[in-house]
């Protein structure tokens, strides 16, 4: 039989949009399967696959830089969180100056953050 079959060129590629779509997660599940298993056997979509992934959409390439950043660490995190204590405090010492049992009488609850 002559079945014509080339691995380097396959009949039904999908679209560069349908493999940017594939690449966002924006494929239905189905789809993404399809392209999923697609693309594990065509090189050429593969390549098409690393070029969009080399130029993403500046939204994506922002996301991904965010990722890249280092998690705090515990140092820079108690600092935080001694800042935000802070700026309760403050707060709550506007709050019993004019010693209004207001609705923001929540700040009140100083306990909860002991020096
Ligand atoms: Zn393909």
């Amino acid at each position: 039989m002559n079945r014509a079959q080339n691995p380097n060129e396959t009949a039904c590629c999908p679209t560069r949009q349908e493999l940017n779509d594939f690449l966002m997660g924006r494929s239905s599940p189905v789809i993404a399967e399809a392209l999923g298993s697609h693309v594990a056997t065509c090189p050429a979509c593969q390549q098409v696959l690393a070029e969009c992934e080399i130029n993403p959409s500046p939204l994506i390439a922002a996301l991904r830089e965010s990722l890249r950043e280092p998690p705090l660490d515990d140092v820079e995190c108690a600092r935080v969180v001694a800042h935000a204590v802070a700026l309760l405090k403050d707060i709550q010492s506007r709050s019993t100056a004019s010693d209004q049992p207001g609705p923001s009488g929540g700040f009140k609850r100083q306990e909860r953050f002991p020096d």
